[in-house]
């Protein structure tokens, strides 16, 4: 990572702990700035009187805030960096710091995947299908499949502007440069989950709607731009603030998955016994959803175990007896990393159709949290 090129803003906290006269406060910042953390440990005790103690567990996003334990080792403030503030509450103070990166990138590479894009959503909102109640079982699977089949009815073919935390004070001006392009862009607002315009987390993309027709992402890695095409349907196209490159999001890696989920569901439907994962942190604890997945195996004659956990991974849940698992917790560590785990592992929604609660024709339906 291009330190130099990033700004943490410690200020504010400084400020704060120097206000409120902390003593001990906690320090949690992402893997990707662990290296940096020990150096802003230093800064903050050389400028003020509290002592730091960094939250060395994997954190990756503010629904993993540092929570009440914590304070039982007598921790009054919690320093998150690099995330913004979610709708939930860890029962901690907790500091949220920004860190931008202030890489400008050029608009041109991304121009020709955004003018084919373009011309995708207008040919859509031309010939808009809607869902055939009298489809055959297999006509219902394949459009399960479909990256953009099932995709919502369109009203516009508007640009969707969005971006990663860290490139998010860009997009004001590239939402000007992208209209003097040509765009009529727009810069979706999403739900209590989200703190910016334009943001996107990987559980949650609530701010797109049906005048949305394609997307633009700046940032980098692929985690968001999946998401958000295996949300919506909608093509994307990436703008990397860091490399200056442009490419897009491909349908047919978004199939891929499609089909690996259809797989998976397949491989339930005659499982007996289910463990559903409920995750710990703070911001992905889905307790109600875990309830109603365990009544909804029940009344199906099958059997459920509620499992919760700080941390998922195949070495915590692979040993215990059932047939599958059901994840309610982050919803990517069903959707990215099931093939680490030898059983069956997947998300409340495709429970839903492996049991028939829901039809294969509506389509794919990405597990957020709202
Ligand atoms: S994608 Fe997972 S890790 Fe990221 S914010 Fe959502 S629940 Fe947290």
């Amino acid at each position: 990572m291009d330190l130099d090129r990033h700004d943490f803003e410690l200020d504010e906290l400084m400020e704060r702990i120097r206000a409120n006269d902390n003593r001990l406060i906690a320090l949690q910042v992402p893997e990707g700035l662990k290296m940096q953390a020990l150096e802003m440990m230093d800064t903050i005790e050389t400028e003020t009187s509290a002592q730091v103690v960094l939250a060395a567990d994997p954190c990756y996003g503010a629904c993993d805030l540092v929570h009440d334990k914590m304070q039982l080792m007598g921790v009054e403030m919690v320093a998150h960096m690099g995330h913004s503030q979610m709708n939930i509450d860890s029962g901690m103070p907790t500091q949220f710091i920004n860190v931008t990166y202030k890489g400008d990138p050029e608009l041109q590479p991304v121009i020709p995947w955004l003018e084919q894009h373009r011309a995708m959503a207008q040919q859509r909102l031309a010939a808009q299908d809607a869902p055939d109640s009298t489809m055959s079982e297999e006509e219902a699977q394949e459009r399960f499949m479909d990256a953009v089949g099932r995709m919502a009815p369109l009203t516009n073919t508007k640009l969707g502007l969005v971006g990663s935390i860290q490139h998010l004070h860009l997009l004001p001006e590239f939402h000007d440069r992208l209209e003097k392009a040509g765009f009529d862009v727009t810069i979706p607002i999403g739900g209590a989950r989200l703190s910016f315009p334009g943001q996107v987390l990987g559980c949650n993309y609530s701010g797109d709607d049906p005048s949305i027709g394609h997307y633009l992402f700046l940032g980098s890695g692929d985690f968001h731009p999946i998401g958000l095409v295996l949300h919506t349907g909608k093509p994307l196209a990436m703008l990397d603030p860091y490399t200056g490159d442009a490419e897009e999001m491909s349908l047919e890696r978004i199939e891929r998955i499609l089909r690996q989920r259809f797989g998976l569901i397949m491989s339930v439907q005659d499982a007996n016994s289910f463990g559903i994962l409920i995750g710990e942190k703070p911001g992905q604890m889905r307790r109600t959803l875990a309830l109603r997945m365990k009544r909804m195996l029940a009344q199906h004659g099958k059997k459920g175990y509620l499992l919760a956990l700080e941390h998922v991974g195949p070495e915590l849940i692979d040993f215990y007896p059932v047939d599958a698992f059901v994840n309610t917790a982050c919803p990517r560590i069903a959707i990215d990393d099931a093939v680490k785990y030898r059983k069956p592992l997947i998300t409340p929604f495709e429970l839903e159709v492996a049991l028939g609660e829901k039809k294969w024709e509506l389509g794919y339906q990405f597990d957020e949290i709202p």
